[in-house]
């Protein structure tokens, strides 16, 4: 599968990936938002709940003092007189903090006893909580009258109990107006936030007393109080309502509690109403919201923008890595076509010689296919000869100089050939080789024609004796041989008598034909050891090693006399005899070197000529005396 197919899917779900880890990051959020919300509604219920309680404790506490402080002015009224009841009223007054008048009125209406003496006589026949009590007096009931505008022109409630005659008829009221600097410093008193209020509501809809005033919030009626209803008609004792009903304040969070102590028998309840405006309430969770969820969108868009740029920079780096593949791929494809249509040989081994690829032309050399070769060891292909120098080899390449050169005799398919092999060690990325590369090439027709062209050029042509250089050549390595082994060493000099004459009588041809029988002679005639040699023309000389001066002298005379009498027959059918005049010395201390001994001979060879030809001297054996006289 190719990077190109598989890149869109690893794309999609590493994406997919982000996406289930941002949603699941999304989630812990909102759980933890929604947990921190309830946290924070709940807590906050709990308080202003615990608020409402306080005050409606306090109210009620204060109702029951108050009723048991009515009764007694109840008491007080039908048995004492007037100033006794003034005097009642104004102890009573000023013991409850919770008072702020008290008074007793007639079956008109009419003050006939007041903590304020100078209300006395006063009518308040029209006043609400005068004509409720009349309309129907109950002995027993607690007669809680609706908040009103009192004479000092403060908004009051009375607390009212009905004086009934032994026939049930009306007879008149005591009252006691509530204090409303009183509950106005317990409302304060329990407001802990500076959108927190607290209120007393009576029943039929119409605030007492709210905390802190606001315009146009006290003393409205029901109407807009939807939520004072709602808590009456939910018929609890305890409510908590999440108001919207008032459009020009945001929702509000009410804890309401009915101060209605069931002892009392009251006609109407007060409600203890504590509140607080939402969106202060959970100011600080919107705060943690906004910067949870600015967290949230900046982590997911860093994501998203780290996710992208990690996929395009990875898309890039795997087309730049698919191209260098196809690339490579390409190479390794012209590689393959050279290695494998060269004729060359071409072979891979690992670092202890054995082979790990054989090409083409290596399986046809010797004949077997890869399968046979792979695996095998080099040495164990074509019987190599020299199995150490095959081994110094190896360890030329595989350590400095990491190279080598060597011509290897092997047998193949196609016989005995000769191949010359040049190997590198294969090192990859790191230093040490880890396997050899072998290049061979069948050399056996260079090596065939080399040893032919010096065959020529150490041989002379015409009678195939070794030419002058090499025969130099020879008896230079024949000195230094005898010089070591201190054995002796001779040479012979011979050249043809009036050969001149042999070429003018009977030409050229006849002459080639003579100095071809001469080799002959020289060559037949000699010892295995002997070496012969043509130096020039018609001048011929023979190595004798192990000779000293006597065996050379009979040597050469052995081969005057077999020239002599040999003789050769020309294409004509003529023979012609010929004789040569031979010069011997020896290798004897003072002669530096071959070409030294071979002037000796020269010079022997030339004494015989002046001799009269036809005879061998030497300038060596005489000391004085004739060279030629052996
Ligand atoms: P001498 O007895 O004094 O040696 O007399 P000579 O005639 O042999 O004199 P010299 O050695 O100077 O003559 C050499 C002759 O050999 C001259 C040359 O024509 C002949 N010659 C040299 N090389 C060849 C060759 O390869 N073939 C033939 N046919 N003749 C050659
Ligand atoms: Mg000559
Ligand atoms: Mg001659």
């Amino acid at each position: 599968m190719s990077v190109f197919t598989m890149t869109p899917r690893r794309a999609r779900a590493q994406q997919l990936a982000l996406g289930t880890i941002l949603l699941a990051l999304a989630a812990i959020v909102v759980a933890h938002l929604w947990t921190e919300y309830r946290r924070i509604q709940k807590s906050e219920e709990e308080r202003l709940a615990t608020q409402s309680t306080i005050i409606a404790q306090n109210v009620e506490l204060h109702l029951a003092s108050t009723n048991r402080a009515l009764e007694a002015i109840l008491a007080y009224a039908q048995n004492q007189d007037v100033m006794s009841q003034i005097a009642y009223l104004k102890s009573m007054v000023s013991a409850m903090p919770g008072v702020r008048s008290a008074g007793v009125l007639d079956h008109t209406g009419r003050q006939t006893a007041s903590n304020r003496p100078e209300n006395i006589g006063s009518g308040f026949s029209h006043r609400d909580y005068f004509k409720t009590v009349q309309r129907s007096p109950t002995a027993k009931t607690l007669y809680v009258s609706a908040p009103y505008v009192s004479v000092l022109n403060l908004y009051s409630v009375n607390l009212s109990r009905a004086i009934v005659k032994p026939d049930g008829s009306f007879k008149g009221l005591v009252y006691a107006t509530l204090n409303t600097e009183y509950f106005d410093t317990l409302l304060k008193s329990v407001l802990y936030a500076p959108d927190m209020w607290a209120a007393i509501v009576h029943s039929d809809g119409v605030h007492f007393l709210r905390r802190p005033d606001h315009v146009g919030s006290d003393h409205e009626l029901s109407g807009d109080n939807a939520v004072f209803m709602r808590h009456l008609h939910s018929g609890r004792l305890r409510s908590i309502i999440y108001d919207q009903s008032t459009p020009r304040h945001n929702t509000q969070v009410v804890a309401l509690h009915t101060a209605h102590a069931a002892h009392l028998n009251m006609d109407e309840a007060l409600i203890i109403a504590t509140g607080r405006d939402t969106s202060m309430v959970f100011s600080p969770w919107k705060r943690l919201a906004l910067s949870e969820v600015a967290l949230f969108i900046l982590v997911s868009v860093a994501a998203v923008v780290g996710l992208i740029v990690y996929q395009v920079r990875q898309r890039l780096f795997e087309e730049k890595e698919a191209t260098a593949q196809k690339a490579l791929r390409a190479k390794d494809e012209d590689y393959r076509l050279i290695v494998e249509g060269t004729t060359d040989l071409v072979v891979k081994m690992d670092t202890q010689g054995h082979y790990t690829y054989v090409n083409p032309a290596f399986c046809e050399l010797y004949g077997a296919a890869p399968a046979e070769l792979l695996g095998r060891h080099f040495l164990s292909i074509g019987g190599e000869d020299d199995q150490d120098a095959a081994g110094i080899h190896l360890s030329e390449v595989l350590n400095p100089p990491y190279f080598a050169r060597y011509r290897q005799r092997s047998n193949t398919a196609k016989g005995l050939r000769d191949i010359e092999w040049l190997a590198r060690p294969l090192r990859g990325d790191g230093d040490a080789p880890h396997g050899i590369v072998s290049i061979g090439r069948d050399i056996s027709q260079h090596v065939e024609t080399m040893s032919k062209l010096e065959l020529l050029a150490h041989r002379d042509g015409l009678t195939n004796l070794p030419n002058r250089m090499h025969f130099m050549a020879t008896g230079d390595a024949e000195v230094l041989a005898a010089r070591r082994h201190g054995h002796p060493l001779s040479v012979m000099m011979l050249d043809l008598d009036h050969f001149k004459s042999i070429n003018d009588t009977h030409g050229h041809h006849a002459g080639d034909q003579v100095l071809r029988t001469l080799s002959g002679i020289l060559h037949a005639g000699n010892r295995i050891q002997d070496v012969a040699g043509r130096l020039g023309g018609e001048e011929f000389a023979v190595l004798l090693p192990h000779a000293n001066l006597h065996n050379a002298l009979s040597i050469a005379e052995r081969v005057r006399i077999a020239i002599s009498e040999t003789g050769t027959v020309t294409d004509k059918g003529e023979t012609i005899r010929f004789t040569a005049s031979i010069g011997v010395a020896e290798l004897r201390d003072g002669i530096d070197d071959f070409e030294r001994l071979l002037q000796l001979a020269d010079e022997g060879m030339y004494e015989a000529k002046r001799a009269g030809r036809n005879r061998v001297c030497s300038v060596q054996s005489l000391e004085g005396s004739d060279p030629c006289g052996v």
